[in-house]
């Protein structure tokens, strides 16, 4: 048995025209430690579990990525979060939706996994949860980022000038992690501050457990980025585990159907990366870019945007 791992910081109109040589850099830095976060857990034994937690947690943690520090705002200018765990080996899940002041929401959803008997919490009680989980709050002062405020006072202005964004990058942002580890155990983790400008109250794809999460140990993990909304319509995540249980299809046939076909001929812009029971990994997407990186057992880690 060998251990594998991937990772995405999102999807979308990520243009190499408009990147520098430096932002690449800071990008592939931020993606190089979530990954080394994950790897170290699975090197040592650990479950999947613990490494996709530990690699969301390092995404959450950069304010590049949107989730956790560095969220989008909705359009009353407020954070609201979203994130989901789900472990492969006996389908356990948690998440939560629209929650705001824990520092890494994604150890809230797996704390929902593993200290309630329900699969999604949502509102005080979620809050509730984290304090008697012991999990870190954080003041508004640290989720707030100049970039996210910006680009959702051009959204409102464009929204007021009747004017619709093509922009996915705009929209998009997302960030998960998928792994097996030494013992065949496949999880999945994704967190999320949404899209920008979305309706307070708004809640997306990535903690409805087989639309942006999903892992079951006899076929694959999987998290998405992308359009919610489309990911929600078409259960993206669970649909590419069925693909490979029902169809017998590989991992990248399964995958590449449903982001290229489903997602991608509806309006779903985004990706998604996803594990198999076998350690084979793939990560399609159907927009310009995809922040991602991959690691297996005895070979470097690969990190790309394009
Ligand atoms: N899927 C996320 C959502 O709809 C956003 C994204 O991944 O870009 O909330």
């Amino acid at each position: 048995m060998t251990y594998s791992l991937a990772i995405h910081g999102g999807a979308g109109t990520i243009l190499k025209s408009n990147m520098t040589a430096e932002k690449e850099a800071i990008y592939h830095a931020g993606l190089a430690c979530a990954i080394a976060a994950g790897q170290a857990v699975l090197r040592d034994g650990g479950s999947a579990m613990d490494a996709v937690v530990a690699s969301v947690c390092a995404l959450e943690d950069d304010p590049l990525f949107n989730a956790g520090r560095g969220a989008v705002f909705t359009s009353d200018g407020k954070q609201e979060m979203d994130a989901a765990v789900m472990d492969g080996s006996d389908r356990r899940a948690g998440s939560v939706a629209g929650i705001f002041g824990p520092k890494n929401p994604v150890r809230l959803a797996r704390a929902v996994m593993d200290r309630t008997a329900h699969v999604t919490l949502i509102g005080p009680n979620a809050l509730t949860q984290a304090k008697d989980a012991g999990l870190p709050f954080a003041d508004p002062d640290y989720f707030f980022t100049q970039s996210r405020w910006d680009a959702l006072q051009e959204t409102l202005d464009m929204r007021a000038r009747g004017e619709v964004s093509d922009d996915s990058a705009r929209r998009h942002g997302t960030v998960g992690a998928v792994a097996r580890d030494l013992h065949g155990n496949l999880a999945a983790a994704t967190s999320t501050g949404g899209m920008t400008a979305k309706a307070p109250g708004r809640v997306g794809d990535t903690p409805m457990i087989g639309a942006g999460t999903f892992a079951d140990n006899d076929t694959c993990a999987v998290s998405g980025t992308g359009h919610g909304e489309v990911f929600i319509r078409w259960t993206a995540a669970s649909e590419i585990a069925a693909r490979m249980r029902h169809g017998g299809e590989t991992l990248r046939q399964a995958a590449d159907h449903v982001v290229m076909n489903d997602l991608g001929q509806n309006d779903g812009s985004g990706g998604v990366i996803a594990v198999d029971r076998a350690g084979n990994i793939a990560m399609p997407f159907n927009c310009e870019g995809m922040y991602r990186g991959a690691v297996r057992q005895g070979s470097a880690p690969e990190i790309r945007i394009y």
